[in-house]
């Protein structure tokens, strides 16, 4: 064996210190002489430091837009960078030292990569926002947000208020979060958002909804709950969920929200295929929740070229969606085995006006109830309805896909819970959530009629409403 016995225990006495040019590691210094220094900035900066100095003042002269890099030197593999000298790995250090490039342009895959970078920058024109980031769901974008908006204090915890209606894994994470004494929260009632400011406190971080919202479609005024922070002398942030109506429809960040959070999974990934999230606004916003993601995860990069394929026929479906959703509520409105129809659209909705005052187009989810006795009613109506619709079409919790999604929304999305908790949550057994898709209008119709038909041959004939 090749065993060298250290100094020490050869003469028992302790070995003098090595001097520096026998040290195993070169020192920093020495590295930095590998390559032309551009900056006497330290390259020893932790990655928050340097995530800061991104943001700091730039020299003028590392502006100069022929030095700066946008893609790595030399691409290792799809999704991480290499290079095949360590002068070269060192110029790369040095460029993002130098705050030539961001630290999400250069390092290692879960930073980013030149797809997700891509993807985002897309997301990020078409939501009107400065920066945008891609999660692996959209609820891994949620909880990252959430995460960032809490200040790093334990002074005060950090106060949230979010509305009645909401995706419920959004109010669990927010509860979750109460239990453990972190943060304080208010749920106010839909209709609150246009007072919201009195529900306003000295340490209110973020007024967090959806518009339109979760079962009902609930549309809030962006631009009222943003004057009203602005007019209290609020920090709160506005942070809209913006699933339901996709960034086609709606620009919540042009209305004042400092940030958007929508799932990718629905309208954007468009078939159903993808899980993915994002957030949009700010960049020096957009930069705290990167620092988060940076320890956490990303989108990968085979599901953002998903979302791109996705990007590419946005427009055009959801010219579909729209022209469904119209259509279906304009059926289920006027149909005598219907309770009640709920669409941003149609001019029954409580929130129609503001609906028409910010959204371009109302989007292919309708929600109704339906006049049934019990569950096998609205089972008979389901089940008939996906077997005269086209294959793709099933009963499902999601939305926003090219095939139609029937939920039984107390089955499909509230199962475990007890009658009582349904009823506070304002979840009756007959209510029906469809995501209508981009099928040819007469389909749905016809998916309807035998829907309705199936309903009455168990209870006898209401009407004859959509024949
Ligand atoms: N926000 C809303 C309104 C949703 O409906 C959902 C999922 O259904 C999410 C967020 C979470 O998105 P994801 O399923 O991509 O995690």
């Amino acid at each position: 064996m090749n065993f060298v016995p250290s100094p020490e225990t050869t003469t028992g006495e302790t070995a003098p210190a090595r001097p520096p040019s026998q040290s195993p590691f070169i020192p920093l210094d020495d590295l930095q002489k590998l390559v032309a220094p551009v900056t006497q900035r330290p390259v020893t900066l932790t990655h928050s430091d340097r995530i800061r100095a991104f943001e700091a003042d730039i020299p003028q002269a590392l502006r100069n837009p022929a030095r700066i890099v946008a893609e790595p030197i030399a691409p290792a593999n799809a999704t991480t960078y290499g290079s095949k000298t360590l002068e070269e790995f060192a110029e790369l250090k040095r460029r993002e030292a130098a705050k030539i490039l961001h630290p999400q342009e250069a390092e290692y895959v879960r930073y980013g990569t030149a797809t997700s970078r891509r993807v985002e920058k897309k997301l990020a024109q078409l939501e009107g926002g400065e920066m945008a980031l891609v999660f692996p769901s959209g609820m891994a974008a949620i909880e990252k947000v959430i995460d960032a908006l809490i200040p790093n204090t334990t002074l005060q915890k950090a106060h949230f208020i979010v509305g009645t209606e909401g995706y419920r894994q959004t109010r669990n994470i927010l509860e979750r979060l109460v239990s453990r004494g972190w943060i304080e929260l208010s749920v106010i009632p839909m209709d609150h958002f246009d007072r919201v400011q009195e529900h306003l406190k000295p340490n209110t971080a973020a007024i967090f909804f959806e518009t339109p919202s979760n079962p009902y479609l609930r549309v809030i005024d962006v631009a009222n709950v943003k004057r009203q922070v602005v007019e209290s002398g609020s920090q709160a942030l506005v942070v809209v969920d913006h699933t339901f109506a996709s960034p086609l429809n709606q620009k919540p960040l042009e209305q004042g929200a400092d940030l958007v959070v929508p799932s990718l999974t629905k309208y954007i990934g468009g078939n159903n295929q993808v899980l993915a999230g994002a957030v949009v606004g700010r960049k020096e916003l957009v930069l705290r929740v990167f620092e988060l993601r940076s320890q956490s995860a990303i989108a990968r990069d085979d599901e953002c070229r998903r979302i791109e394929e996705g990007l590419e026929d946005l427009a055009e479906r959801i010219e579909l969606h729209n022209r469904n959703g119209a259509h279906v509520a304009q059926l289920l409105a006027r149909n005598p085995n219907v309770h009640q129809v709920w669409y941003p659209g149609h001019e029954s909705h409580p929130d129609y006006e503001v609906a028409v005052k910010q959204m371009s187009g109302f989007g292919g989810v309708v929600t109704f109830r339906l006049k049934a006795r019990d569950f096998h009613d609205v089972a008979a109506f389901t089940n008939a309805f996906v077997a005269a619709s086209p294959e793709g079409t099933y009963i499902a919790p999601s939305f926003g896909g090219e095939s139609p999604l029937i939920s039984a929304v107390p089955i499909v999305s509230h199962f475990s819970q007890t009658v009582e908790e349904r009823r506070a949550r304002n979840i009756p057994d007959d209510l029906i959530r469809l995501s209508v898709g981009t099928v040819p209008p007469q389909q749905l119709t016809d998916a309807l009629v035998a829907g309705f038909t199936a309903l009455e041959q168990r209870q006898g004939p209401l009407h004859d409403g959509l024949r």
